[in-house]
């Protein structure tokens, strides 16, 4: 071999499984205690890549972009363009060349569509890639030993050789060969199919031949670890790993559509088939009425123009716009979006489930209070930092002098998980933070304030087995070993006071133990409460000595006839920005619950702060929950604001209770367990910060900040986006309507002509329309959209008077523009501007929308009541496209291309005139459902 670097570096494609976990350590060039160097890192993240799947096949771009032409209303232009196209080859085969440019129409209608097609492409790819950056950004962190420390690092930068711990709630980001575990339960449906947990540990070496499902001492990327601990060495990374090797087989999933797609479908089916309806209706009434077929020419132009003027052709990219700038601005407030229906959806919500601890608190736990049978103990300090003191009344005391306070910190050191971090010779109250769960790490830093830091208890004790925490157990016990006794083990366990308490048949005061009493129980749980009750988060601690040597496989059953050692009550208070949101959301007809797995009266303390609960309101333990039936507490869930000591199956049937009763719910959840919950959901909503990769996964949004407030930030956000695309699909389509009956009546009242040429209405649909549609999308959030309730996420696109009035709007329209029309058509007529008739109504159709989209800027407050420069977007918008329109008669080039003619000043004013009176109309409409219309809604 030669001596580049690389070639010193292992092999991975080997058959791991077949030996023990030293000879692969070996192998790998990798060490369990200190990991790998930093300079091994570097060098095989360099050879190996990063650890990251590539994507799966996906749909073929030309694939995608074909799809985009299936749309019915492009379908209907592309029949117009061909008609169209061959009545001009027909015009020149004929001899009768009325036009320079001949197939202009034909030409500027296949762009169009051509255009939509690559915009809708172009917004699908640009979806798929803003998911995958998506998911990038939501990519798990991993902890890793390397140069001897423990840190966190993004998964993509795991290589083969390094160190990991994996706990309940990961999903595995390499493929890996277990060194140590602890009831290591993983789920390999990702892999195998098979959803059953299935128990890992390491063993001596398999077969060379044993299946993937059997290879009990490895893990694999994408598997996902139910319960227990783990620590591996990472043997393969990213396309390497098992998950590697079928992702380039995996199918790309079809992606549902969008609820605002199935609307736009909606909407398009009704437009497409009310024109047909419309064209069938002019042509059979002209034949009729000429009595011979030499009006066919002139109909048959009359219904392309309609048909083309029916597709709102601007539309799709004002949605495009739309969408892609809430999403933004989503983000911004710190909610990731992870599928893209939730952005429109997101307003609806009209229940927020939310967790308590981290949620709706700050998740920075101090303890304030311990409680043994020799006494009660303040203990001041604040934040992670290990400086404070224990007092007992008025005094300030040493902990060694209370044998039963000092045990029970020992207890609380050992029993955990997280690491404290920090200099104890720096600046103490400074740079200390901690790895891990808030809950454990404030039980570090209390026994650190007695000088109990977990380095000096490793050196006396050795961790050898442990039963972890779940939310379903509520409660952590640990095996140790004494180091310099041999075989004495002691196990320590924490959790929910009644739980432990329950499982406990003596208790400790100085050195010595004593049998429980009743009574004394019961003052346990009496304190619990008062502790609870002033909104402290409070564990039990205990202990036990094992007598005979642990089985490799522990049971449940030894966590009992343990040993009473106290209680620890620890602050975690709400955040402040958590009582405005609750405020917010309940002016908003959003209700908020809190679900917790913490004792009912801390729960209901937080709430009742919060605002969430008051002090009768009804409270639901997972206890009570579980003997209610599922009918029940569908009668109950309209009542009950907090849920306290459930489990993860409990949230679940929470949220169906809560759909059964109409609700539109959003969830939180940070465990494994939470995943049923989540996507039962209809928006679930996992932690950025603290949540399992499973939740995540399992989630249709992330909050980056874990924050409440968030969630109702959101779904304003979700608001502003609906009221927005409402009001130009309103905006837009009244003036689609107008155009179609303008036309239509030309050749019913018998004007010889078609007022608007295909062109002219492109022309129109796209800028003068499209240039402000996009500006009203850029409207500011009313100060109304959170002090009104949410609306269905089910209603169709028309609900709310929408459908009656794009209807209403657009016979005003044709009103206008019919009666300025036959005006001008009859003064006009034998004069040498004969023809000026059409330019007019073409002008004054663009400028009425001018007015209408000022006017469109609120659905109930009049123009004078806003601040005219609030959306300067739209007063851009309306100036030039006012200019544009000018342009367009009176530039020679121009006014030649588009088939205008020039305007006198005079006829210009007539139809400024006319147009203005769209704008007078919207707003006496605002005025008349404000006078005579109580109750009428037309927000959003
Ligand atoms: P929540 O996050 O809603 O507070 P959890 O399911 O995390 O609920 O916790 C439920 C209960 O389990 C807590 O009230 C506490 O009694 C106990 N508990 C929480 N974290 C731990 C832990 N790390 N070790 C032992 N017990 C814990
Ligand atoms: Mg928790």
């Amino acid at each position: 071999m030669t001596a580049t670097p690389e070639h010193h570096l292992p092999e991975l494609l080997h058959p791991w499984h077949t030996q023990t976990f030293q000879e692969t350590l070996t192998h790998l060039q990798s060490d369990a205690e200190q990991g790998l160097s930093s300079a091994a890192v570097a060098q095989r993240l360099a050879y190996y890549g990063n650890n990251e799947l590539q994507e799966g096949k996906p749909r073929s771009r030309w694939q995608i972009l074909l799809e985009q032409f299936s749309n019915i209303m492009l379908l209907m232009l592309i029949g117009v363009a061909l008609v169209s196209g061959g009545l001009d080859f027909w015009a020149l085969q004929s001899g009768e060349v009325d036009q320079d440019f001949p197939f202009k129409d034909t030409l500027a209608i296949l762009l169009i569509v051509l255009l939509n097609g690559i915009l809708g492409y172009i917004q699908e790819v640009r979806a798929q890639k803003a998911i995958a950056a998506l998911k990038k950004l939501a990519s798990p962190q991993v902890r890793v030993l390397r140069d001897g420390q423990w840190q966190e690092i993004p998964s993509e930068q795991v290589v083969p050789g390094d160190i990991l711990t994996v706990e309940a709630g990961v999903q595995l980001a390499a493929d890996g060969q277990l060194i140590e575990t602890a009831n290591l339960q993983v789920r390999e449906g990702a892999l195998t199919g098979e959803a059953e947990a299935v128990k890992k540990r390491t063993t001596a070496p398999l077969e060379l031949d044993t299946p993937l499902g059997d290879r009990l001492n490895m893990v694999f990327a994408g598997t996902e670890v139910l319960q227990g601990r783990a620590k591996l060495v990472v043997t393969a990374t990213g396309m390497i790993t098992e998950l590697g090797k079928i992702a380039a087989l995996l199918q790309s999933v079809e992606d549902e559509p969008t609820p605002l797609q199935k609307r736009m479908t909606q909407l398009g089916n009704v437009l497409v088939t009310g024109s047909l309806i419309l064209v069938a209706l002019v042509i059979s009434f002209g034949l009729i009425q000429a009595g011979n077929l030499d009006r066919m020419r002139e109909l048959v132009e009359v219904s392309l123009s309609m048909a083309v003027a029916v597709v709102p052709e601007g539309l799709p990219a004002v949605i495009t716009v739309t969408l892609a700038l809430g999403t933004q601005r989503m983000v911004k407030r710190q909610a990731l979006i992870r599928k893209l229906p939730a952005v429109e959806t997101l307003g609806s919500v009209n229940t927020i489930c939310s967790d308590k601890t981290g949620t709706l608190t700050q998740n920075k736990m101090v303890v304030q209070e311990v409680q043994t049978q020799g006494g009660e103990f303040r203990v001041t300090g604040e934040g992670y930092s290990p400086v404070g003191e224990f007092w007992a009344g008025e005094d300030a005391i040493t902990t060694s002098d209370y044998p039963e306070l000092q045990a029970l910190l020992v207890a609380v050191v050992l029993c955990n998980d997280a690491v404290l971090q920090g200099d104890p010779s720096q600046s103490p109250a400074a740079g200390w933070s901690i790895l891990g769960d808030p809950t454990e790490g404030a039980l570090l830093t209390l026994g650190a304030k007695a000088g109990l830091y977990q380095e000096l208890l490793a050196e006396q004790f050795i961790r050898v087995g442990e039963l972890p925490f779940s939310s379903e157990r509520k409660r952590m016990t640990v095996f140790c070993e004494h180091r310099h006794y041999e075989g004495a083990t002691s196990l320590f366990s924490k959790g929910s006071p009644e739980l432990i308490l329950a499982r406990c048949t003596a208790y400790q005061l100085g050195n010595d133990t004593h049998p429980l009493t009743p009574e004394q129980r019961h003052a346990i749980l009496n304190w619990n409460n008062q502790m609870a009750a002033r909104g402290l988060r409070v564990l039990g601690v205990a202990y036990k000595a094992i007598e005979s040597p642990l089985e490799s496989e522990i049971e449940e059953d030894i966590e009992q006839e343990m040993v009473w050692l106290g209680l620890v009550g620890m602050m975690d208070a709400p955040r402040p920005e958590a009582k405005d949101a609750v405020e917010r959301s309940q002016a908003a007809g959003i209700r908020t619950v809190m679900i917790t797995g913490d004792h009912q009266l801390t729960a209901q303390a937080i709430a009742q702060q919060l605002g969430i609960a008051q002090e009768k309101s009804r409270t639901l333990t997972g206890q009570e929950l579980e003997k209610l039936s599922q009918l029940d507490l569908e009668l109950a869930v309209d009542e009950v604001a907090v849920y306290a000591r459930v489990t993860p199956e409990h949230k679940l049937r929470i949220v169906q209770a809560l759909q059964k009763r109409g609700k539109f719910v959003a969830m939180t959840g940070d465990g494994v367990n939470d995943a049923p919950a989540l996507k039962q959901a209809d928006i679930g909503i996992a932690m950025g910060l603290t949540g399992t990769d499973v939740s995540r996964e399992a989630s249709d949004m992330i909050l980056l900040d874990d924050n409440f407030a968030t969630i109702v930030a959101a779904a304003e956000e979700g608001r502003v986006i609906y009221t927005n695309i409402r009001r130009f699909i309103k905006y837009i389509l009244g003036s689609n309507v107008g155009e179609v009956i303008t036309i239509a009546s030309a050749p019913i009242i018998g004007l010889g002509g078609v007022p608007l040429t295909p062109l002219q209405i492109l022309w129109m649909n796209l800028v003068t329309d499209g240039l402000p549609a996009l500006a009203l999308a850029l409207e500011p959030a009313d100060p109304n959209v959170m002090k009104r309730p949410p609306f269905s996420p089910n209603e169709s696109i028309f609900a709310r008077g929408l459908g009656s009035y794009i209807v209403r709007i657009g016979l005003i329209f044709a009103l206008f523009s019919i009666t300025l029309m036959v005006g001008a058509y009859t003064l006009e007529q034998g004069t040498d501007h004969s023809e000026n008739w059409k330019t007019m109504v073409f002008t004054t159709l663009c400028l009425a929308q001018m007015g209408h989209a000022i006017a469109a800027r609120s659905f109930n407050r009049l123009t004078l009541e806003m601040n005219p420069f609030s959306n300067p977007a739209l007063l851009w918008a309306v100036l030039g496209t006012t200019a544009l329109q000018l342009m367009l008669i009176y530039v020679p080039f121009l006014r030649h291309f588009f088939g205008t003619q020039i305007l006198s000043t005079e006829e210009l004013l007539i139809c400024i005139g006319f147009s203005s009176l769209m704008f007078v109309w919207v707003e006496g409409e605002k005025l008349f459902i404000r006078w005579f219309g109580k109750g009428v809604n037309l927000e959003g």
